[in-house]
């Protein structure tokens, strides 16, 4: 009769431990309540009003905090001090709230998170994202699986019942507790019969999945933002957001955090900017090979003139959520022989000003192969 007693004691004791150490920071999860701002929140976290008044002299760092319902934050604790930390999906930084007696702030600052790389393997049974969001709880990480393939795949339509995939991905620590998904760093897709690996390049404010193998060199444009994720494809029926009502998407969203900028996919002349209901503040390119491209919802568009030239990868503006428009984004359209095109078959999955990152990648990746065939 001792023994089991005796493991048990044995079993416990790091629990015990653990809980027996004082002045440990701990830190919470929250979620956001429908109707939520961020003083609501911090009211009822024991935030007093000279504390608030304080916190508003900076209002600049965390007026780009958009709260969704149900989203998360975090609630830290010691020695006297109260931190609420919000995260953002779009971004590597924090924005944190707190008091201290009767001192208070908000400071922004780039995330000093732990990170850990994980990697799952699965089989495809229902939707792929839903597959995915079975191994690994986040919808972010799914959709961003997606863009791997968005290029060059219709993967909705071609994916076989069973296909088998992988992901290699960042998970984000903070005192020990997974806060937050980073990047997606690899993806295997079996499509058709292939197994399609794609990895994760990134550069210097951006990066996106370039396959060494498949450059795309003979597509006319190149990506109009730094960070290619996509929220939205060209789709000839869909429900709209805000309308709420059926009606085409004819173009493509690209999600991005507001102020990024935007570039011209391609050498051109600018034959229309302004602003209206629907576009919000717009760009239209149009280019010598027949072709038009739309850039919509800028927060700012650069200082044009009509008919002005612009070489590709120049700055158009940047990303913003004007007209109709929840989250912001770019919506990006293109034209050929004034009917709109599906944009994602004429453009690189990577910024005319990333290009040589990409050709580095690939010269690198041809002089391997190479080598690789001298030894044998
Ligand atoms: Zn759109």
């Amino acid at each position: 009769m001792i023994l089991p007693a005796l493991i048990l004691t044995t079993l416990f004791l790091p629990y015990q431990g653990q809980a027996a150490k004082t002045n440990q920071p701990t830190t919470v999860e929250k979620q956001v309540r429908a109707g939520d701002t961020i003083f609501s929140i911090l009211r009822r976290l024991g935030f007093q009003q000279s504390h608030l008044s304080q916190i508003i002299e900076n209002e600049s760092l965390y007026k780009r905090i958009t709260l969704i319902p149900r989203q998360v934050y975090f609630l830290k604790e010691s020695n006297g001090k109260t931190e609420v930390l919000f995260l953002s999906d779009l971004t590597d930084r924090t924005v944190t709230f707190f008091k201290k007696g009767d001192q208070a702030g908000v400071a922004s600052e780039k995330e000093d998170f732990e990170t850990e790389v994980g990697r799952v393997t699965g089989w495809v049974r229902g939707s792929l994202v839903a597959s995915i969001q079975n191994i690994v709880p986040s919808k972010k990480l799914a959709y961003r699986f997606l863009d791997a393939y968005v290029f060059d795949y219709k993967v909705q339509k071609q994916l076989q019942r069973n296909a088998r995939f992988h992901m290699v991905f960042e998970k984000k620590f903070l005192d020990g507790k997974l806060v937050k998904y980073g990047e997606v760093l690899e993806t295997g897709l079996e499509i058709k019969g292939d197994y399609v690996v794609r990895k994760f390049l990134p550069f210097a404010d951006g990066g996106s999945f370039v396959d060494e193998q498949k450059p795309f060199l003979d597509r006319p444009f190149f990506a109009p933002v730094n960070y290619v994720r996509v929220s939205s494809l060209y789709q000839p029926y869909r429900f709209h957001p805000v309308k709420r009502r059926r009606m085409a998407h004819l173009g493509m969203d690209f999600e991005l955090e507001q102020g990024k900028p935007i570039f011209s996919v391609g050498h051109g002349t600018i034959v229309k900017f302004g602003r209206n209901r629907a576009a919000g503040r717009y760009v239209v390119v149009k280019h010598p090979n027949g072709l038009t491209s739309y850039y919509n919802h800028m927060s700012s568009v650069q200082d044009f003139e009509i008919n002005q030239t612009v070489s590709a990868g120049a700055l158009l503006g940047t990303i913003g959520c004007t007209g109709y428009c929840t989250k912001p984004h770019l919506h990006f359209a293109i034209k050929k022989h004034g009917k709109f095109v599906d944009p994602i078959t004429y453009i690189r999955p990577y910024a005319f000003t990333q290009r040589h990152n990409v050709e580095q990648l690939l010269s690198k990746a041809a002089s391997d192969s190479k080598s690789q065939t001298a030894i044998k």
